[in-house]
């Protein structure tokens, strides 16, 4: 950790030290490339962050990226937890649609960790990094571009020129806009209410996708009898629902999810996130890469956000290290990265977008085509293995590559 500096040069700068910016800082200096990190929050926010309800479901490949990262390493095992089956329902219909890991030949389709616990591991690991600077309350406020180099001025005046600016500063990025690159934004109208309730009965790490009529619930197995109960709902109804009281609000679920698990109780705070799909026009520019939420923020229902941004991690460090190891300029890398990570993500990112706008619709022909689609994926285990490999994240050729992480 250093001070802000007055002015200054660096290798690459990364804006944002959330759990994209800072994975990619440990990434790089395994790859032996020095970064600075640039983070408008205070140093106490990153070292021990808060917890903020968001319990992130992590592929295979995203285990074995923060694995080789040190980062799994760092995460209490006691609060991770393996997500063995998936179940989905639709409105009042008892048809299940399941998704088994052992149909995958693995033990869990994926583990669930808590967003905090993810954020203090990438915290730790960068604060022992000599290759990484971080400077915290350090808010960029503007970026520029010259054949030599990428400028960013933080809130103080201060200057940091970079041969490669990455941009990890969220799914409104101010980076992003500041760099002439346009995005997709989806506005879903829809807002999550995430909270732990505590239960009677083992859930056998089964995790429950109901597509209610009115809301969908999600009730996530966390480590010991926890769930992490997801209630997306029109975000009007977000007022009501966290005004009610802990107690109310369990009653609630319950009443919605029923007994299966025993009695429902509260066991954390409640927070609420508005949901906005976002998709960069372009993840690459010269001097420039989007990463993270910035370059593909998802809706949180098929539990891909952080998994895309530990994909886009790893490649973009990849194809980096790869195009220095052979003296060639940080631009093919770039065009490598954007290609790739756009091949990875275009497809889930579309999908998902159909799948909430097809099972938010509530009206009789949509009901109709909810039910059938249900009833068309139980009947088709092809079909079934190919949601259960993207779950997993074992999924399509362009998620593999010719190069490790580390060479
Ligand atoms: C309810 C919910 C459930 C989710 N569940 C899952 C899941 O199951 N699986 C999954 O993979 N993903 C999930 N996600 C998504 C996941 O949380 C995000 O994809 C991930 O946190 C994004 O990380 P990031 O580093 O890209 O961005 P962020 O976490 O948004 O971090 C951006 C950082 O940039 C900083 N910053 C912003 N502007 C500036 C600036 N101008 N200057 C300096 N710093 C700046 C911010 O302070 C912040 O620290 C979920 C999200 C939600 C809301």
């Amino acid at each position: 950790m250093t001070a802000t500096p007055t002015s200054r040069t660096c290798d690459v700068a990364i804006v944002g030290a959330g759990p994209a910016g800072l994975a990619l800082a440990v990434a790089l200096a395994q790859a032996g490339i020095a970064s600075t990190v640039l983070e408008r929050q205070g140093l106490h926010a990153l070292a021990h962050p808060a917890e903020d309800g968001r319990d992130i479901a992590l592929t295979h490949r995203s285990r074995v990226i923060l694995e080789t990262l040190g980062l799994w390493q760092r995460l209490p095992a006691q609060e991770i937890a393996p997500l063995r089956q998936a179940q989905v329902r639709d409105g009042v219909s008892p048809l299940v649609l399941p998704f088994d890991a052992s149909s995958q030949g693995h033990d869990a389709l994926g583990w669930l960790v808590p967003n905090h616990r993810l954020r203090a591991a990438a915290f730790a690991a960068t604060d022992e990094l000599p290759m990484v600077q971080l400077h915290t309350d350090a808010p960029v406020v503007a970026f520029e571009r010259s054949a030599e180099a990428a400028t960013l001025t933080l809130e103080n005046g201060h200057r940091i020129s970079a041969a490669l600016v990455v941009a990890a500063d969220s799914r409104f990025s101010a980076l992003r806009r500041m760099a002439g690159i346009g995005a997709q934004l989806l506005d879903f109208g829809r807002s999550a209410i995430v909270a732990r309730l505590a239960h009677e009965h083992p859930h056998e790490g089964i995790a429950h996708e109901c597509f209610r009529y009115g809301n969908t619930l999600a009730m996530l197995p966390m480590a010991g009898r926890q769930v992490s109960a997801v209630v997306t709902l029109p975000s009007d109804e977000a007022p009501a629902w966290m005004g009610l009281s802990d107690a109310d609000f369990a009653a609630r679920v319950q009443q919605q999810f029923g007994d299966a698990l025993g009695l429902l109780r509260p066991a954390g705070p409640r927070h609420v996130y508005p949901l906005v799909a976002t998709y960069a026009h372009r993840f690459a520019g010269p001097r420039l890469a989007l990463l993270g939420d910035t370059a593909v923020g998802m809706h949180p229902v098929t539990a891909h956000g952080y998994n895309f941004g530990l994909y886009g991690v790893q490649v973009l460090a990849q194809e980096l290290q790869c195009a220095r190891q052979q003296r060639r300029p940080d631009a093919v890398a770039l065009a490598a990265y954007e290609r790739r990570h756009r091949r990875a993500t275009l497809p889930t990112w579309l999908g998902t977008n159909a799948i909430v706008r097809l099972f938010t619709d509530d009206r009789a022909p949509a009901r109709v085509l909810r039910r059938t689609v249900l009833q068309v994926a139980r009947q088709l285990p092809p079909l079934r293995s190919a949601i259960a490999r993207q779950l997993t994240g074992s999924g399509p050729a362009a998620y593999t590559s010719s190069h490790s992480l580390r060479t």
